[in-house]
């Protein structure tokens, strides 16, 4: 099980940037399933969803927040913070998990132990108030399939064992890594920052109701006024526009 972002299974840059979600505005996360049996896993069935999203829909990108595959890894669609285009009439409004395979048969307790952990770090990332829908209770349409609707509307229990507890460890070292990277070189618009913290960072300000730009992992002049406005809202950090490693606490811990 692991974490895997959006360069390391070699996400296109999306047609037009992501809109990122307004917080106060999101209600609610949407479990979908894909609704392909025996199709292709993996990286590589997140990828043939990015084409078919983008090249026969015409979507900006992949239509989801977050995938999980059978295995329980977990993959960062659009990621979190941004509007996806999974669920009509409310994407603007809740992040989507997609299961990647069939829901109408028993889902794999790894995947739904990961399901579960998205479910987690997106309420996280709202305080906690959401509601959890399958995609049938807002659309005419019979996903995430009856098993993985059933699961989720008892309670969406996860099995024995700490497989919820490996995800989060994973997603918790990636983020550690990411820090470290912080406070050995603090990211800024001076230094030309760039790269994967950056755009963890812009994602996050945006969840948090700032407005960085687009993710595009570079520290451009409107990351470094939400950087500033973020830091002048804590009340206790400098507001320098630049992300330490007590900004970038400030930023994740919360
Ligand atoms: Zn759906």
């Amino acid at each position: 099980m692991k974490f895997v972002d959006r360069v390391k299974w070699g996400a296109r840059p999306p047609a037009h940037s992501f809109r990122p979600l307004v917080s106060k505005r999101v209600q609610g996360v949407v479990v979908h399933h894909s609704g392909v049996r025996n199709g292709p896993s993996g990286a590589d069935a997140v990828r043939s969803f990015e084409r078919y999203h983008m090249d026969t829909r015409g979507w900006d990108g992949i239509a989801y927040n977050w995938l999980v595959d059978a295995s329980g890894n977990i993959y960062e669609g659009r990621g979190g913070g941004v509007s996806a285009a999974a669920t009509k009439g409310w994407n603007a409004k809740s992040e989507s998990v997609c299961f990647i395979g069939w829901g109408f048969e028993p889902v794999s307790d790894a995947a739904v132990a990961a399901i579960k952990s998205v479910i987690d770090d997106v309420q996280g990332r709202y305080g906690g108030k959401l509601w959890v829908k399958g995609h049938r209770d807002l659309a005419a349409t019979t996903c995430p399939g009856d098993w993985l609707y059933d699961w989720l509307t008892s309670g969406a229990e996860v099995p024995v064992g700490d497989s919820s507890k490996i995800d989060y460890e994973s997603i918790v070292a990636y983020l550690r890594a990411l820090e470290d990277e912080v406070r050995g070189k603090p990211l800024s618009r001076w230094r030309r920052s760039r790269g994967e913290a950056v755009r963890v960072a812009q994602r996050h300000l945006s969840a948090r109701g700032y407005a960085p730009g687009v993710a595009d992992g570079i520290y451009g002049k409107r990351t470094a006024a939400a950087v500033s406005k973020f830091q002048t809202d804590q009340g206790w950090l400098k507001a320098n526009g630049v992300i330490d490693w007590q900004t970038w606490s400030a930023l994740f811990g919360a």
